[in-house]
């Protein structure tokens, strides 16, 4: 199949991609690597009136510290994050979960601000933004707004976004002293998208003890969730495999694991325990 007929646009600045937006009120969709938003399109399952392409926007893409965080263009593609050495020390955490995603093909076209906006529950980066508790810039009609990735995921492909609003930047504080992380995800074998994930990051004090846990699960339900219960058992533990164990034991806890052709609910529960643990164990070492 192919996708259904669309007008094209190109603008030049946020400003004119908002005027865009406004115009076709609710029927355009903002493109930006393509890699999602085209496969829907030729399955028919989105049919837009108009792509705005902000591919052409100065100011979108890149990767800059300021003041303690890190800003991150929505237009960066999977590649410079992943081969970006400012994220390496200063967020290795957002190179790591890059470099997972789908095929080279993808990770250079693919861009940060795509996949957050997109909002697969199956999709990798989502759970980094929940893990970091990413704060995600909204630009529309009505001016400026920051959203937190723990209110920005709303439902399977659903955020909080409007459908006028454009995400423009992604800032993330640097890595306290004595934090560690890990991603490790059950991918599928041809999409390599994740059953479940995990990203976790965990900071300590001088004797090992843990200060804050972050804990990031994808695939699970049908959007990435923080795992609330797993932190909460792990705050004030010293970090080892029995504090580890018993915390991963609550990933699953309270939430309604989806169930489909690739993996039962129940079986989606059991990942999120074995892939927090993995990926609590991976941080715990590296902090
Ligand atoms: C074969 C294949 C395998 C893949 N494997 C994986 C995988 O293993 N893991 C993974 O995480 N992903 C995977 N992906 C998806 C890939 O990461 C996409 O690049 C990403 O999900 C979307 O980014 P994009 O830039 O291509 O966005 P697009 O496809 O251009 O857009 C996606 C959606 O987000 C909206 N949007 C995009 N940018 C913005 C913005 N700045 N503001 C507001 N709305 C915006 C669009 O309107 C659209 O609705 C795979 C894709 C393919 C085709």
């Amino acid at each position: 199949m192919s996708a259904a007929t669309f007008e094209y646009h190109t603008p030049s600045t946020i400003q004119e991609a908002i005027t865009l937006l406004t115009q076709y009120n609710g029927e355009a969709k903002i493109l930006a690597g393509g890699h999602s938003l085209l496969p829907i399109m030729n399955l028919r399952l989105a049919q837009p009136k108009a792509l705005i392409d902000i591919g052409k926007i100065s100011g979108l893409s890149g990767i800059r510290e300021d003041n303690g965080a890190i800003v991150i263009g929505a237009m960066t593609t999977h590649y410079m994050v992943e081969s970006s050495s400012l994220l390496k020390q200063k967020v290795p955490l957002l190179p790591e979960t890059a470099a997972v995603i789908g095929d080279v093909q993808i990770r250079n076209r693919g861009t940060i601000g795509g996949s957050i906006a997109h909002a697969d529950p199956a999709g990798d980066l989502p759970a980094a933004a929940v893990a970091l508790d990413m704060q995600l810039k909204a630009v529309g009609p009505r001016g400026e707004r920051i959203l937190s990735a723990r209110e920005f995921f709303v439902d399977i492909l659903t955020t909080a976004l409007q459908p006028d609003e454009i995400l423009t930047e992604i800032r993330v504080p640097a890595f306290a002293a004595h934090t560690g992380s890990a991603y490790e995800k059950f991918p599928n074998p041809a999409s390599r998208y994740a059953i479940v994930g995990a990203a976790a990051v965990v900071t300590v004090d001088g004797s090992g003890v843990c200060q804050k846990a972050s804990i990031g699960l994808n695939g699970i339900t049908g959007k990435p969730v923080a795992a609330v219960g797993v932190e909460q058992a792990l705050i004030g533990k010293q970090l080892n495999n029995q504090s580890i164990q018993e915390a991963a034991a609550k990933a699953a806890d309270g939430l309604e694991p989806l169930g489909d052709i690739f993996a039962s609910a129940t079986y989606r529960a059991h990942l999120a325990r074995v892939y927090t643990k993995r990926a609590l164990t991976r941080a715990s070492g590296r902090v």
